[in-house]
């Protein structure tokens, strides 16, 4: 797959009309599979690189509308990684302690260390789609937050050599209609059904132009935006992986040299 389709240019505008949710680039649920086992073990490997060296860290953001993939992903693109130097953050509405700081305060102590993948369950993102859709803020805040972002994405790639991929799972209205109705019919998956999903979809569009903000003003050359079509989960998977891959592969890691001799060492 040619992941430069799904990635946001910088500057452009992005309109998520014109953008399928459904699509697949002409890949069979099969072909989409196998090739999500052949990232799997590559990331293994890479994962094992990077801890190895500890010159980078990986921080994978997801975001998506309720029921957009976000947990499905993490399952299935990350099920090779050991779980020794990877973390997950979930970010919930704040604490009062977390109202009390800048937007950015929860969010800076969760990035990962070098040699560790971060994943981000939400984001910094909420502050400029929730917050917005709501006014939980006035405008003259949260408008000044995607300055802050990418100020904020840039420290952590420059200064402490953050490779950052921003995943916006895309999918239907009709999509996220079948899925939450599967939740509150489905026995094993009624305890995932939030009646203020339901409530939430009703800002549906304004979400919309939340998003289409966040992806024009916040894919940077350093921390790009992908909209990944998200309806048909196994291509989601797929894609999601290739891109993880193929960061990770573009670094170029190397394992350590040891410091001594390991051919001199004799073990009695
Ligand atoms: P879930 O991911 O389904 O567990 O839901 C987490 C909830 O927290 C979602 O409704 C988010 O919109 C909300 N949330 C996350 N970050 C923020 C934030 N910065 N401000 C307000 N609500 C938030
Ligand atoms: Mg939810």
């Amino acid at each position: 797959m040619d992941i430069k389709k799904l990635k946001v240019k910088p500057g452009s505008n992005v309109k998520l009309v014109d953008r399928d949710a459904d699509d697949s680039y002409g890949y069979t649920k099969e072909q989409a599979e196998q090739e999500l086992q052949k990232q799997q073990a590559r990331l293994t490997d890479l994962q094992e690189l990077l801890y190895a060296e500890r010159k980078h860290s990986l921080l994978v953001i997801l975001q998506a509308m309720d029921a957009g993939g976000k947990d499905g992903t993490i399952r299935h693109v990350m099920s090779g990684v050991n779980p020794q130097s990877c973390h997950v953050t979930s970010f919930k509405a704040p604490t009062a302690e977390e109202l009390g700081h800048d937007f950015l305060w929860r969010v800076h102590k969760a990035v990962p260390i070098k040699g560790n993948i971060g994943i981000f369950n939400r984001s910094h993102y909420e502050d400029v789609l929730v917050v917005r859709v709501h006014n939980l803020v006035p405008k003259s805040l949260w408008s000044k937050r995607y300055d802050h972002i990418n100020n904020f994405e840039r420290v952590l790639a420059e200064n402490s050599s953050m490779k950052i991929l921003k995943f916006f799972l895309h999918i239907s209205k009709d999509e996220q209609k079948k899925r939450l109705l599967e939740r509150l019919r489905d026995p094993r998956k009624v305890w995932k059904a939030n009646p203020g999903d339901i409530e939430e979809r009703k800002y549906w569009n304004d979400y919309m132009r939340a998003y289409e903000d966040a992806l024009s003003k916040c894919s940077t050359e350093v921390a790009p935006w992908y909209v990944i079509p998200a309806d048909k989960k196994w291509f989601r998977n797929m894609v999601v992986s290739e891109i993880i891959v193929e960061a990770l592969e573009s670094l170029h890691m190397k394992y350590p040299k040891p410091i001594f001799d390991p051919s001199k060492i004799v073990i009695k």
